[in-house]
């Protein structure tokens, strides 16, 4: 158990298991403990199950039939499968077009990519985080193996089109890739309706534990394995499957599916309420991201002229979680790469906290930082070297 009370508002990074999620992952760590590849009727049982948690799993992204999923171990797996598979399938195609705004699942691979011979292009985005379509239709050509663009933005919440995405790559003969780690059982979506060859997901996003995710590879599309081994899943990622995480993720997208729109209001509800409250109650705060195209559980506001680091650290002291977008983690102070890309001055885009919310918060827990989030804030601009009136002083 956490050591005191936690208002974890930080559910783009992970999310708490569901109880019914672990109910139904428990018997297959203790008695259903055979192997689904073996004949006898032992492992059978365990096949099974695997069996319905690829339904629930095609069900959520609405794939029409279960064996378009295969299930791997991270978002970051799903990401890496689809987009090698999609070059090794279009050896003649050269091209990679994804955005500066990813996650480093799909840009440091992309990096890599690049200094084997690839050219990729990264499309930017304007000050909402928004794309440019039609920036994006003139670098999509015919040279174009794959356009890798993400469904929602971890930091930001922010939405794109992606439909309109997946049919300017199918009109250049290029596979369409999706990152929709943040927005599967957050929003809806649908694979056929969007032009989606490959769909990432991952579930510990969404009430599962970590170590399992799921690549969508639609029927027809040619799939080159990543990890190479055994027959498991027809022959397209080797390996004994994770199959208590692969029935969690099962459990927590037919618990998604079916709470995804009475949930998503009052998710919405709390994150509107949480954000107007800051707007309201602090001064020199920006809201980051488009007010609507935007995830309803993701809040990104920048504070000017104090660091996200310390807003973090003293939320940290009262049990608040939440994350900043600076990249302090990797070593570097340097504001984080989507806002970056979006242009947010430089005074806020280090004062910067994510705000992830989902179903196990409360109108309480929203009363809470609303209760201790403008002290902290007025705190911390007193012992700014780079205060307002500092600033206008120089
Ligand atoms: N893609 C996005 C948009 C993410 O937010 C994340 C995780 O934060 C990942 C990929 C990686 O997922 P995983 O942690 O399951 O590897």
């Amino acid at each position: 158990m956490p050591d005191k009370k936690v208002i974890y508002m930080d559910n783009n990074a992970t999310t708490q298991v569901s109880d019914e999620v672990i109910e139904a992952m428990i018997p297959y760590l203790k008695d259903l403990y055979g192997n689904p590849s073996s004949i006898h009727t032992f492992g059978g049982q365990v096949a099974v199950a695997l069996k319905e948690a690829r339904q629930s799993v095609a069900g959520i992204i609405g794939a029409s039939d279960p064996s378009e999923i295969i299930f791997t171990s991270c978002g970051t797996e799903s990401d890496n499968a689809a987009i090698l598979s999609a070059l090794r399938s279009k050896p003649d195609r050269k091209r990679i077009v994804t955005t500066r705004v990813e996650h480093p699942a799909v840009l440091s691979l992309c990096q890599r990519l690049e200094r084997d011979g690839y050219t990729v292009i990264r499309v930017g985005v304007n000050s909402e985080g928004l794309l440019d379509l039609r920036e994006l239709a003139e670098v999509i050509n015919h040279d174009t193996a794959v356009v890798s663009i993400m469904h929602a933005n971890n930091e930001t919440g922010v939405i794109f089109p992606i439909r309109e995405i997946g049919r300017l790559a199918h009109e250049k003969g290029a596979l369409f890739h999706t990152d929709a780690v943040q927005s599967v059982g957050k929003i809806p979506i649908n694979v056929d309706e969007n032009f989606i060859d490959f769909l990432s997901m991952s579930g510990h996003k969404l009430h599962a534990p970590k170590g399992v995710g799921a690549l969508y590879i639609r029927r027809g599309t040619r799939f080159r394995p990543f990890v190479i081994g055994g027959h498991q899943e027809r022959g397209r990622r080797g390996g004994t499957e994770n199959v208590a995480g692969i029935v969690a993720m099962g459990a927590a997208a037919r618990l998604a599916e079916e709470n995804l729109d009475t949930e998503q209001i009052r998710v919405r509800a709390m994150r509107d309420r949480l954000e107007k409250g800051i707007i309201d109650s602090i001064p020199d705060v920006k809201l980051n991201g488009h007010p609507v195209s935007r995830l309803p559980n993701t809040c990104n506001v920048s504070f000017e002229f104090v660091e996200g680091e310390a807003i973090l650290l003293l939320m940290d002291q009262l049990g608040i979680c939440a994350s900043s977008g600076s990249a302090c983690t990797s070593g570097s102070l340097d504001p984080s790469h989507v806002l970056r890309a979006m242009g947010v001055p430089f005074t806020f885009a280090h004062g910067s906290i994510r705000f992830s919310l989902s179903i196990y918060n409360t109108d309480g827990d929203v009363d809470f930082v609303l209760e201790h989030l403008p002290g902290i804030i007025s705190r911390l601009r007193e012992i700014s070297p780079f205060s307002a009136e500092k600033a206008a002083s120089l």
